[in-house]
């Protein structure tokens, strides 16, 4: 086995405090989660509704799962009995159906928006103002299932860091301009979901409070 323990412990040094690790685990097999698991990782994160149908009900149940991929509206049902937060909210009909789903089963899901400020155009979410757009609307404020935690963005997929710090700066900024307007208040409203296993050590200078990584501990991933 790649060795998942020691990785684990060396990404966890490298994260001051403030900065949680979401373990992304797609692809990568249940024994590789119970090695993290075994050293106390209790956050993972997965981007396939049917690899976690798979994956939650073999693995502990105190493991707090993040969907940190692209949700398509119909699978919402399948993921709302269990996830704790889904990490790339990029449009409202996507808010109001997690609300719909959590409601069903008298839950709360974390969410958070994701940010389209990378150059790539292949990127998912929302751009700065689409996301403006949609926290001015207000009909967000009527979800009582959902709780809008934050954001979370991908930076640009490149060796350039100084590009990336760049568009993590614009996310920091933009959190701060959101925060002050709309959610002064309320301490829920407090993650800031950027870094990967290539550029988390960027990322923890851009204020990151949750980085995702996945590589850098379970190695590369076995499509
Ligand atoms: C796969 C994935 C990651 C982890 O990427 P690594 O380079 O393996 O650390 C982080 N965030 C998202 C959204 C992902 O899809």
């Amino acid at each position: 086995m790649f060795d998942v323990k020691k990785n684990l412990h060396q990404v966890l040094d490298n994260l001051p405090a403030g900065v949680r690790l979401v373990a992304i685990s797609k692809y990568h097999p249940n024994e590789y989660i119970l090695a993290a698991y075994e050293e106390g990782q209790r956050v993972f994160g997965e981007s396939h509704e049917q690899e976690l149908r798979q994956k939650v009900p073999a693995l502990p149940k105190d493991i707090e799962w993040h969907f940190i991929g692209h949700l398509q509206t119909n699978k919402v049902k399948y993921i709302a009995p269990y996830i704790t937060m889904v990490e790339a909210v990029d449009s409202l009909k996507l808010l109001k159906e997690i609300d719909k789903q959590a409601a069903k089963h008298n839950r709360t899901i974390k969410c958070l928006l994701e940010l389209h400020i990378a150059e790539e155009s292949t990127k998912y979410g929302l751009t700065l103002d689409a996301c403006r757009q949609l926290l001015a609307d207000g009909e967000w404020r009527q979800l009582q299932h959902v709780q809008i935690c934050g954001f979370m963005m991908m930076a640009s997929f490149t060796d350039d860091m100084e590009q990336v710090r760049r568009e993590m700066m614009v996310a920091a900024d933009f959190f701060d301009e959101v925060k002050e307007k709309y959610f002064a208040d309320d301490p829920v409203f407090c993650e800031r979901s950027w870094g990967m296993s290539d550029d988390y050590p960027v990322a923890v200078e851009c204020r990151s409070t949750m980085v995702r990584i996945g590589t850098a501990i379970f190695g590369p991933r076995v499509y």
